[in-house]
Protein backbone atom coordinates (compact mmCIF):
# COMPACT_ATOMS: atom_id res chain seq x y z
CA UNK A 1 0.00 0.00 0.00
CA UNK A 2 1.41 3.61 -0.85
CA UNK A 3 0.11 6.42 1.25
CA UNK A 4 0.50 10.51 0.51
CA UNK A 5 1.24 12.26 3.11
CA UNK A 6 1.50 16.13 3.46
CA UNK A 7 4.22 17.55 5.61
CA UNK A 8 4.12 21.44 7.12
CA UNK A 9 7.47 23.26 7.80
CA UNK A 10 8.89 23.48 11.11
CA UNK A 11 11.78 25.17 10.34
CA UNK A 12 15.42 24.94 9.22
CA UNK A 13 18.81 24.34 10.83
CA UNK A 14 22.38 24.26 10.84
CA UNK A 15 22.51 20.79 12.40
CA UNK A 16 19.97 18.57 13.00
CA UNK A 17 20.22 15.27 15.53
CA UNK A 18 17.92 12.48 15.75
CA UNK A 19 18.12 10.81 18.22
CA UNK A 20 18.96 12.72 21.73
CA UNK A 21 20.55 9.22 23.58
CA UNK A 22 24.35 9.14 24.35
CA UNK A 23 25.98 10.32 21.15
CA UNK A 24 22.98 12.22 20.32
CA UNK A 25 23.27 14.74 23.15
CA UNK A 26 27.01 15.58 22.72
CA UNK A 27 26.83 15.90 19.16
CA UNK A 28 23.58 17.95 19.84
CA UNK A 29 25.91 20.27 22.47
CA UNK A 30 28.84 20.40 21.05
CA UNK A 31 27.48 21.75 17.31
CA UNK A 32 25.91 24.06 19.45
CA UNK A 33 29.23 25.30 21.46
CA UNK A 34 30.92 25.26 18.03
CA UNK A 35 28.06 27.59 17.29
CA UNK A 36 25.91 26.03 14.74
CA UNK A 37 21.67 26.84 15.24
CA UNK A 38 21.04 22.72 16.43
CA UNK A 39 17.81 20.71 16.44
CA UNK A 40 18.14 17.45 18.74
CA UNK A 41 14.77 15.55 18.49
CA UNK A 42 13.85 12.30 20.19
CA UNK A 43 11.20 9.95 19.88
CA UNK A 44 10.71 10.01 23.75
CA UNK A 45 10.08 12.22 26.09
CA UNK A 46 13.73 12.22 28.13
CA UNK A 47 17.40 12.88 27.01
CA UNK A 48 19.87 10.33 27.15
CA UNK A 49 18.83 6.91 25.66
CA UNK A 50 20.74 4.14 26.74
CA UNK A 51 22.50 5.92 29.28
CA UNK A 52 20.05 7.60 31.42
CA UNK A 53 16.38 5.53 30.54
CA UNK A 54 18.37 2.06 29.56
CA UNK A 55 20.35 2.54 33.12
CA UNK A 56 23.75 1.33 31.59
CA UNK A 57 26.97 2.34 32.98
CA UNK A 58 29.43 4.87 31.56
CA UNK A 59 32.43 2.74 30.53
CA UNK A 60 35.16 3.01 30.09
CA UNK A 61 37.61 6.67 30.42
CA UNK A 62 40.46 5.11 31.45
CA UNK A 63 42.95 2.10 29.89
CA UNK A 64 41.99 -1.76 29.97
CA UNK A 65 44.07 -3.81 31.91
CA UNK A 66 42.81 -8.06 32.15
CA UNK A 67 45.24 -8.51 35.74
CA UNK A 68 42.98 -7.16 38.52
CA UNK A 69 46.35 -6.23 40.50
CA UNK A 70 47.53 -4.18 37.58
CA UNK A 71 44.51 -2.94 36.78
CA UNK A 72 44.14 -1.40 40.25
CA UNK A 73 47.59 -0.38 40.86
CA UNK A 74 48.52 0.85 37.53
CA UNK A 75 45.03 2.23 36.29
CA UNK A 76 42.43 2.64 38.77
CA UNK A 77 44.29 3.85 41.55
CA UNK A 78 46.97 6.16 38.91
CA UNK A 79 43.59 8.12 38.31
CA UNK A 80 43.91 9.95 41.54
CA UNK A 81 47.60 10.63 40.67
CA UNK A 82 47.93 11.65 37.20
CA UNK A 83 44.64 10.72 35.48
CA UNK A 84 45.41 11.96 32.13
CA UNK A 85 48.35 9.01 31.93
CA UNK A 86 45.56 6.28 32.03
CA UNK A 87 42.50 8.38 30.69
CA UNK A 88 41.48 7.63 26.92
CA UNK A 89 37.67 9.56 27.18
CA UNK A 90 38.19 13.40 28.55
CA UNK A 91 36.13 16.57 26.32
CA UNK A 92 32.54 16.62 27.18
CA UNK A 93 31.74 13.20 28.88
CA UNK A 94 34.51 14.02 31.04
CA UNK A 95 33.02 17.20 31.79
CA UNK A 96 29.18 15.83 31.84
CA UNK A 97 30.54 13.11 33.99
CA UNK A 98 32.61 15.09 36.11
CA UNK A 99 29.71 16.90 37.05
CA UNK A 100 28.00 14.57 38.61
CA UNK A 101 30.43 12.72 40.47
CA UNK A 102 31.61 16.05 42.17
CA UNK A 103 28.21 16.59 42.85
CA UNK A 104 27.33 13.49 44.73
CA UNK A 105 24.90 11.97 41.81
CA UNK A 106 27.45 9.35 40.47
CA UNK A 107 29.86 7.08 41.34
CA UNK A 108 33.70 6.97 40.26
CA UNK A 109 36.97 5.99 41.27
CA UNK A 110 39.10 8.41 43.11
CA UNK A 111 36.72 11.41 42.07
CA UNK A 112 37.31 10.37 38.33
CA UNK A 113 35.55 8.49 35.47
CA UNK A 114 37.74 5.04 35.17
CA UNK A 115 36.15 1.62 34.29
CA UNK A 116 32.12 2.20 35.47
CA UNK A 117 29.98 5.36 36.65
CA UNK A 118 26.90 4.68 37.93
CA UNK A 119 24.56 7.30 38.15
CA UNK A 120 21.45 8.50 39.77
CA UNK A 121 19.06 8.07 36.84
CA UNK A 122 16.93 11.74 37.24
CA UNK A 123 20.07 13.57 37.73
CA UNK A 124 21.85 12.33 35.04
CA UNK A 125 18.72 13.42 33.02
CA UNK A 126 18.36 16.32 34.38
CA UNK A 127 22.17 17.14 33.83
CA UNK A 128 22.11 16.26 30.07
CA UNK A 129 19.02 18.83 29.96
CA UNK A 130 21.20 21.54 31.61
CA UNK A 131 24.20 21.17 29.72
CA UNK A 132 21.93 21.22 26.25
CA UNK A 133 19.73 24.37 27.43
CA UNK A 134 22.85 25.88 28.70
CA UNK A 135 24.22 24.88 24.69
CA UNK A 136 21.55 26.26 22.92
CA UNK A 137 20.16 23.18 21.39
CA UNK A 138 16.52 23.50 20.77
CA UNK A 139 14.93 20.21 22.03
CA UNK A 140 11.95 18.58 19.72
CA UNK A 141 10.27 15.32 22.23
CA UNK A 142 7.90 12.89 21.23
CA UNK A 143 9.70 13.48 17.20
CA UNK A 144 10.86 10.32 15.35
CA UNK A 145 12.25 10.76 12.59
CA UNK A 146 10.40 8.49 9.26
CA UNK A 147 11.45 10.08 6.30
CA UNK A 148 14.92 12.01 4.45
CA UNK A 149 14.66 14.65 2.06
CA UNK A 150 17.44 14.34 -0.01
CA UNK A 151 18.51 16.41 -3.65
CA UNK A 152 20.48 13.22 -5.62
CA UNK A 153 22.72 12.43 -3.16
CA UNK A 154 22.67 14.66 -0.64
CA UNK A 155 20.47 15.29 2.84
CA UNK A 156 18.58 18.48 2.84
CA UNK A 157 16.25 17.50 6.10
CA UNK A 158 13.91 15.24 7.51
CA UNK A 159 10.35 14.44 8.15
CA UNK A 160 9.38 13.79 11.19
CA UNK A 161 6.58 12.50 12.70
CA UNK A 162 4.88 14.07 16.76
CA UNK A 163 1.36 14.98 17.80
CA UNK A 164 0.96 18.05 14.98
CA UNK A 165 1.52 15.21 12.57
CA UNK A 166 4.34 15.14 9.30
CA UNK A 167 6.67 18.33 9.67
CA UNK A 168 9.53 18.98 7.28
CA UNK A 169 12.94 20.16 9.25
CA UNK A 170 15.43 21.65 6.50
CA UNK A 171 19.05 20.93 7.67
CA UNK A 172 22.53 21.98 6.51
CA UNK A 173 24.14 18.87 8.19
CA UNK A 174 21.77 15.77 9.62
CA UNK A 175 23.31 13.67 12.43
CA UNK A 176 22.37 9.94 12.80
CA UNK A 177 22.15 9.01 16.26
CA UNK A 178 19.43 7.22 16.73
CA UNK A 179 21.27 4.03 17.67
CA UNK A 180 19.95 1.99 14.63
CA UNK A 181 21.11 4.08 12.02
CA UNK A 182 17.39 4.46 10.85
CA UNK A 183 18.30 8.04 9.08
CA UNK A 184 20.77 6.47 6.94
CA UNK A 185 18.96 3.48 6.20
CA UNK A 186 16.09 5.36 5.09
CA UNK A 187 18.91 7.54 2.97
CA UNK A 188 19.53 4.73 1.03
CA UNK A 189 23.44 3.83 3.12
CA UNK A 190 24.16 0.60 2.48
CA UNK A 191 24.18 -1.30 5.84
CA UNK A 192 24.58 -4.77 7.42
CA UNK A 193 21.83 -5.96 9.47
CA UNK A 194 23.54 -7.72 12.57
CA UNK A 195 26.33 -10.33 11.52
CA UNK A 196 27.86 -11.12 8.16
CA UNK A 197 27.97 -14.38 6.84
CA UNK A 198 31.97 -13.49 7.07
CA UNK A 199 31.73 -12.63 10.87
CA UNK A 200 29.69 -15.93 10.92
CA UNK A 201 31.81 -18.51 9.65
CA UNK A 202 34.77 -16.74 11.44
CA UNK A 203 33.06 -17.45 14.82
CA UNK A 204 32.23 -13.97 15.73
CA UNK A 205 28.52 -15.13 15.48
CA UNK A 206 25.93 -18.28 15.40
CA UNK A 207 24.51 -17.08 11.82
CA UNK A 208 24.78 -14.48 9.85
CA UNK A 209 22.28 -12.06 10.29
CA UNK A 210 22.49 -12.44 14.11
CA UNK A 211 22.03 -9.95 16.63
CA UNK A 212 23.66 -9.45 20.06
CA UNK A 213 20.66 -10.80 22.76
CA UNK A 214 18.48 -8.22 24.73
CA UNK A 215 18.83 -6.93 27.92
CA UNK A 216 18.00 -5.02 30.72
CA UNK A 217 19.99 -3.33 33.56
CA UNK A 218 17.57 -3.00 36.56
CA UNK A 219 17.31 -1.30 40.10
CA UNK A 220 16.55 -2.41 43.74
CA UNK A 221 16.64 -0.99 46.72
CA UNK A 222 17.08 -2.23 50.13
CA UNK A 223 20.28 -4.06 49.28
CA UNK A 224 22.25 -4.14 52.48
CA UNK A 225 25.88 -4.73 50.85
CA UNK A 226 27.68 -5.34 54.51
CA UNK A 227 25.82 -8.65 54.40
CA UNK A 228 26.06 -9.79 51.38
CA UNK A 229 29.86 -8.81 51.25
CA UNK A 230 30.14 -10.87 54.31
CA UNK A 231 28.35 -13.85 52.79
CA UNK A 232 30.36 -13.68 49.77
CA UNK A 233 33.80 -13.23 51.87
CA UNK A 234 32.64 -17.14 53.29
CA UNK A 235 31.88 -18.10 50.36
CA UNK A 236 34.23 -16.75 47.78
CA UNK A 237 33.16 -19.41 45.38
CA UNK A 238 30.44 -17.21 44.91
CA UNK A 239 32.04 -14.37 43.82
CA UNK A 240 33.05 -14.10 40.48
CA UNK A 241 35.03 -10.64 38.80
CA UNK A 242 33.50 -8.79 36.54
CA UNK A 243 35.08 -8.87 33.50
CA UNK A 244 35.30 -5.80 32.72
CA UNK A 245 35.52 -3.78 36.02
CA UNK A 246 38.22 -6.19 37.32
CA UNK A 247 37.86 -5.98 40.85
CA UNK A 248 38.87 -8.51 43.69
CA UNK A 249 36.60 -8.84 46.39
CA UNK A 250 38.54 -6.76 48.66
CA UNK A 251 38.71 -4.19 45.77
CA UNK A 252 34.82 -4.06 45.87
CA UNK A 253 34.47 -3.47 49.51
CA UNK A 254 36.94 -1.05 49.48
CA UNK A 255 35.56 1.01 47.15
CA UNK A 256 32.00 0.37 48.23
CA UNK A 257 32.95 1.51 51.57
CA UNK A 258 34.61 4.80 49.93
CA UNK A 259 31.58 5.65 48.28
CA UNK A 260 32.75 4.63 44.93
CA UNK A 261 31.82 2.40 42.24
CA UNK A 262 32.09 -1.19 42.55
CA UNK A 263 31.15 -4.09 40.45
CA UNK A 264 30.96 -8.01 40.71
CA UNK A 265 29.53 -11.12 39.83
CA UNK A 266 27.59 -13.56 42.16
CA UNK A 267 27.81 -16.98 41.08
CA UNK A 268 24.05 -18.25 41.58
CA UNK A 269 25.26 -22.19 40.64
CA UNK A 270 22.06 -24.33 41.53
CA UNK A 271 19.90 -21.42 41.82
CA UNK A 272 20.22 -20.46 38.80
CA UNK A 273 16.79 -18.66 37.45
CA UNK A 274 17.65 -19.54 34.10
CA UNK A 275 18.70 -23.17 32.42
CA UNK A 276 22.83 -23.35 32.97
CA UNK A 277 25.09 -21.48 35.20
CA UNK A 278 24.19 -17.93 35.91
CA UNK A 279 26.32 -15.20 37.32
CA UNK A 280 24.28 -12.07 38.51
CA UNK A 281 26.04 -8.64 37.77
CA UNK A 282 25.43 -6.26 40.53
CA UNK A 283 26.78 -2.18 40.56
CA UNK A 284 26.22 -0.10 42.73
CA UNK A 285 24.50 3.16 43.21
CA UNK A 286 25.26 6.86 44.88
CA UNK A 287 22.26 5.85 47.26
CA UNK A 288 23.96 3.03 49.55
CA UNK A 289 20.93 0.47 49.37
CA UNK A 290 20.43 1.06 45.96
CA UNK A 291 22.18 -1.33 43.05
CA UNK A 292 21.39 -2.06 39.17
CA UNK A 293 21.36 -5.63 38.32
CA UNK A 294 21.87 -7.33 34.84
CA UNK A 295 18.84 -9.50 33.96
CA UNK A 296 18.74 -12.39 32.48
CA UNK A 297 18.60 -11.65 28.41
CA UNK A 298 16.43 -12.72 25.68
CA UNK A 299 16.52 -13.01 22.03
CA UNK A 300 18.90 -15.42 20.91
CA UNK A 301 17.79 -17.74 18.11
CA UNK A 302 17.36 -16.72 14.30
CA UNK A 303 13.43 -15.98 15.04
CA UNK A 304 13.91 -13.94 18.04
CA UNK A 305 16.79 -11.55 17.44
CA UNK A 306 15.88 -9.31 15.46
CA UNK A 307 16.23 -5.39 16.76
CA UNK A 308 14.61 -3.79 14.34
CA UNK A 309 11.16 -5.91 14.05
CA UNK A 310 8.66 -4.17 16.50
CA UNK A 311 7.27 -7.34 17.48
CA UNK A 312 10.17 -9.08 18.60
CA UNK A 313 11.08 -5.73 20.40
CA UNK A 314 7.72 -6.00 22.17
CA UNK A 315 7.85 -9.47 23.27
CA UNK A 316 11.35 -9.19 24.53
CA UNK A 317 10.36 -6.32 27.11
CA UNK A 318 7.91 -8.52 28.46
CA UNK A 319 10.11 -11.45 28.91
CA UNK A 320 12.49 -9.27 30.13
CA UNK A 321 10.70 -8.17 32.95
CA UNK A 322 9.62 -11.25 33.61
CA UNK A 323 13.22 -12.78 34.26
CA UNK A 324 13.78 -9.67 36.30
CA UNK A 325 11.47 -10.78 38.78
CA UNK A 326 12.18 -14.28 38.48
CA UNK A 327 15.76 -13.34 39.32
CA UNK A 328 14.71 -11.21 42.27
CA UNK A 329 12.58 -13.58 43.85
CA UNK A 330 15.26 -16.09 43.41
CA UNK A 331 18.05 -13.81 45.23
CA UNK A 332 15.59 -12.80 48.05
CA UNK A 333 15.31 -16.64 48.84
CA UNK A 334 18.88 -17.98 48.31
CA UNK A 335 21.24 -14.83 48.82
CA UNK A 336 21.81 -13.01 52.70
CA UNK A 337 21.62 -9.47 51.91
CA UNK A 338 18.72 -9.45 49.12
CA UNK A 339 16.16 -10.68 51.54
CA UNK A 340 13.56 -7.49 51.53
CA UNK A 341 15.25 -5.93 47.84
CA UNK A 342 12.40 -4.37 45.62
CA UNK A 343 12.67 -3.99 42.34
CA UNK A 344 12.01 0.04 41.81
CA UNK A 345 12.57 0.39 38.06
CA UNK A 346 12.75 -1.73 34.82
CA UNK A 347 14.20 -0.21 31.65
CA UNK A 348 12.98 -0.02 28.17
CA UNK A 349 13.99 -3.26 26.09
CA UNK A 350 18.07 -2.69 25.97
CA UNK A 351 19.00 -3.58 22.02
CA UNK A 352 22.61 -4.42 21.57
CA UNK A 353 23.08 -3.97 18.17
CA UNK A 354 21.56 -3.67 14.95
CA UNK A 355 22.61 -1.96 12.02
CA UNK A 356 26.18 -1.33 11.12
CA UNK A 357 26.39 1.45 8.52
CA UNK A 358 28.45 0.58 5.70
CA UNK A 359 31.07 3.94 5.98
CA UNK A 360 33.99 5.67 4.24
CA UNK A 361 36.08 3.05 6.34
CA UNK A 362 35.48 -0.27 8.35
CA UNK A 363 37.23 -0.24 11.62
CA UNK A 364 38.04 -3.91 11.71
CA UNK A 365 38.43 -5.80 15.29
CA UNK A 366 42.30 -6.22 14.64
CA UNK A 367 42.48 -2.42 14.14
CA UNK A 368 41.23 -2.78 17.69
CA UNK A 369 42.96 -5.23 19.44
CA UNK A 370 46.36 -4.13 18.12
CA UNK A 371 45.70 -0.42 19.09
CA UNK A 372 46.13 0.93 15.44
CA UNK A 373 46.15 4.89 15.17
CA UNK A 374 44.64 6.37 12.60
CA UNK A 375 45.67 9.70 10.72
CA UNK A 376 41.96 10.67 10.99
CA UNK A 377 41.57 9.28 14.98
CA UNK A 378 38.81 11.31 16.69
CA UNK A 379 38.21 9.38 19.46
CA UNK A 380 39.62 6.51 21.99
CA UNK A 381 38.60 3.69 23.95
CA UNK A 382 39.12 0.89 26.39
CA UNK A 383 36.26 -1.35 26.68
CA UNK A 384 37.28 -4.82 25.68
CA UNK A 385 35.05 -6.39 23.44
CA UNK A 386 31.77 -6.86 24.17
CA UNK A 387 30.01 -9.39 22.11
CA UNK A 388 29.00 -13.66 22.44
CA UNK A 389 30.49 -16.01 21.11
CA UNK A 390 33.88 -14.20 20.91
CA UNK A 391 36.14 -16.96 18.93
CA UNK A 392 38.97 -18.35 21.80
CA UNK A 393 42.13 -16.63 19.81
CA UNK A 394 40.78 -13.12 20.22
CA UNK A 395 39.33 -14.02 24.24
CA UNK A 396 42.86 -14.45 25.32
CA UNK A 397 44.98 -11.30 23.47
CA UNK A 398 46.76 -9.68 26.42
CA UNK A 399 45.03 -6.58 27.33
CA UNK A 400 47.85 -4.66 29.14
CA UNK A 401 47.07 -0.72 29.49
CA UNK A 402 45.34 -1.45 26.31
CA UNK A 403 43.23 1.85 24.24
CA UNK A 404 42.23 1.39 20.86
CA UNK A 405 41.57 4.42 18.19
CA UNK A 406 38.08 5.39 15.99
CA UNK A 407 38.80 7.07 12.58
CA UNK A 408 36.64 9.89 11.44
CA UNK A 409 35.49 7.93 8.43
CA UNK A 410 33.48 5.39 10.38
CA UNK A 411 31.09 8.03 10.59
CA UNK A 412 30.80 8.76 6.93
CA UNK A 413 27.97 6.79 5.49
CA UNK A 414 28.88 5.42 1.77
CA UNK A 415 26.55 7.05 -1.21
CA UNK A 416 25.17 9.90 0.80
CA UNK A 417 26.51 13.81 1.71
CA UNK A 418 25.71 15.84 4.78
CA UNK A 419 24.85 12.80 7.04
CA UNK A 420 27.72 11.25 9.72
CA UNK A 421 26.08 9.06 11.78
CA UNK A 422 27.82 8.80 15.33
CA UNK A 423 27.02 6.23 18.08
CA UNK A 424 26.69 2.05 17.77
CA UNK A 425 25.83 1.70 14.25
CA UNK A 426 29.19 3.37 12.95
CA UNK A 427 30.84 1.29 10.71
CA UNK A 428 32.28 -1.22 12.13
CA UNK A 429 32.80 -5.07 12.01
CA UNK A 430 30.71 -6.93 14.72
CA UNK A 431 33.58 -7.64 16.48
CA UNK A 432 35.31 -3.75 16.48
CA UNK A 433 31.55 -2.68 17.31
CA UNK A 434 31.60 -4.66 20.50
CA UNK A 435 34.24 -2.27 21.92
CA UNK A 436 33.03 0.93 20.24
CA UNK A 437 29.27 0.92 21.26
CA UNK A 438 29.61 1.58 25.13
CA UNK A 439 28.30 4.95 25.89
CA UNK A 440 31.70 6.44 26.59
CA UNK A 441 33.14 5.83 23.40
CA UNK A 442 30.00 6.85 22.33
CA UNK A 443 29.67 10.31 23.72
CA UNK A 444 33.28 10.79 22.12
CA UNK A 445 31.94 10.01 18.56
CA UNK A 446 28.82 12.50 19.45
CA UNK A 447 31.26 14.87 20.14
CA UNK A 448 33.23 14.62 17.07
CA UNK A 449 29.96 14.23 15.07
CA UNK A 450 28.76 17.58 16.38
CA UNK A 451 32.04 19.71 16.15
CA UNK A 452 32.58 17.94 12.61
CA UNK A 453 28.93 19.12 11.47
CA UNK A 454 29.00 22.50 12.85
CA UNK A 455 32.56 22.90 10.80
CA UNK A 456 31.03 21.69 7.60
CA UNK A 457 28.43 24.85 8.13
CA UNK A 458 30.87 27.45 8.73
CA UNK A 459 32.88 26.56 6.53
CA UNK A 460 30.39 25.63 3.33
CA UNK A 461 31.75 22.26 2.87
CA UNK A 462 30.15 18.57 3.74
CA UNK A 463 30.95 16.35 6.46
CA UNK A 464 33.30 14.39 4.00
CA UNK A 465 35.44 17.58 2.94
CA UNK A 466 36.11 19.20 5.95
CA UNK A 467 40.22 19.13 6.89
CA UNK A 468 40.43 16.05 9.39
CA UNK A 469 43.67 17.43 10.85
CA UNK A 470 41.17 21.16 11.46
CA UNK A 471 38.78 18.63 12.93
CA UNK A 472 41.34 16.45 15.52
CA UNK A 473 42.87 20.04 16.58
CA UNK A 474 39.44 21.54 17.46
CA UNK A 475 38.44 18.52 19.31
CA UNK A 476 42.26 17.98 21.37
CA UNK A 477 41.25 22.28 21.85
CA UNK A 478 38.35 21.49 23.33
CA UNK A 479 40.10 18.74 25.54
CA UNK A 480 39.20 15.54 24.14
CA UNK A 481 41.66 12.93 23.69
CA UNK A 482 41.96 11.83 19.43
C1 LIG B 1 21.42 -4.20 28.49
C2 LIG B 1 22.55 -3.30 28.10
C3 LIG B 1 23.53 -2.99 29.02
C4 LIG B 1 24.56 -2.15 28.68
N1 LIG B 1 25.52 -1.86 29.62
C5 LIG B 1 26.48 -0.98 29.34
C6 LIG B 1 27.39 -0.58 30.35
O1 LIG B 1 27.34 -1.02 31.48
N2 LIG B 1 28.34 0.33 30.00
C7 LIG B 1 28.41 0.87 28.76
O2 LIG B 1 29.24 1.74 28.53
N3 LIG B 1 27.56 0.51 27.78
C8 LIG B 1 26.59 -0.40 28.05
N4 LIG B 1 25.71 -0.76 27.07
C9 LIG B 1 25.89 -0.23 25.70
C10 LIG B 1 25.49 1.23 25.56
O3 LIG B 1 24.54 1.58 26.52
C11 LIG B 1 24.92 1.55 24.16
O4 LIG B 1 25.60 0.88 23.15
C12 LIG B 1 25.02 3.06 23.88
O5 LIG B 1 24.44 3.76 24.96
C13 LIG B 1 24.34 3.38 22.57
O6 LIG B 1 24.32 4.77 22.37
P1 LIG B 1 23.57 5.40 21.13
O7 LIG B 1 23.62 6.86 21.26
O8 LIG B 1 24.06 4.79 19.87
O9 LIG B 1 22.05 4.89 21.29
P2 LIG B 1 20.99 5.26 22.42
O10 LIG B 1 21.62 5.70 23.69
O11 LIG B 1 20.08 4.09 22.48
O12 LIG B 1 20.23 6.51 21.82
C14 LIG B 1 19.38 6.45 20.71
C15 LIG B 1 18.30 7.51 20.92
O13 LIG B 1 17.60 7.71 19.70
C16 LIG B 1 16.20 7.74 19.94
N5 LIG B 1 15.60 7.30 18.67
C17 LIG B 1 15.65 6.07 18.12
N6 LIG B 1 15.07 6.07 16.90
C18 LIG B 1 14.67 7.34 16.68
C19 LIG B 1 14.03 7.98 15.58
N7 LIG B 1 13.74 7.33 14.45
N8 LIG B 1 13.75 9.30 15.70
C20 LIG B 1 14.05 9.99 16.83
N9 LIG B 1 14.66 9.43 17.90
C21 LIG B 1 14.98 8.12 17.81
C22 LIG B 1 16.01 6.80 21.11
O14 LIG B 1 14.82 7.06 21.81
C23 LIG B 1 17.26 7.10 21.95
O15 LIG B 1 17.07 8.16 22.85
C24 LIG B 1 24.64 -1.60 27.38
C25 LIG B 1 23.66 -1.90 26.44
C26 LIG B 1 22.62 -2.74 26.78
C27 LIG B 1 21.55 -3.04 25.78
Amino acid sequence: MKYQIEAKPYGSYDVVVCGGGTAGCFAAIAAAREGAKTLLIERSFTVGGMLTVGEAGITKFSEHCRDVDVYKNEVLDELAKAPAKVQVVRGLAHEYVKRMIDGGTALGTHGEPGSYVFTDKAEAQWGLMQMLKEAGVEVLYDTRAVLVNKKEDTVTGVVVCNKEGFCEIGARVVIDATGDADVAALAGVPFYAGATEEEASAGFAAFAGEMQHFGTMYRVRNLDFARLFDYLKKNPDRFVEHEFGVMSLENVIESYNRGEMCVFRIDLKDWSPVRGSYHVQVYNLPEKDEAILLGPGCGTGKDNSNGLDARILSNAQYTLQKGAYRLTEVLRECVPGFETVRVTYIPDVGVRETRHIAGEYRLTVIDVLSGKDFEDSIACGGHPIDIHPLPKEVEHVDLNHWRFHIPYRVMLPLNVENLLVAGRPISAERGASGATRPTAQCMALGEAAGVAAAMAVKENKTPKTIDMQELRARLVENGAIV
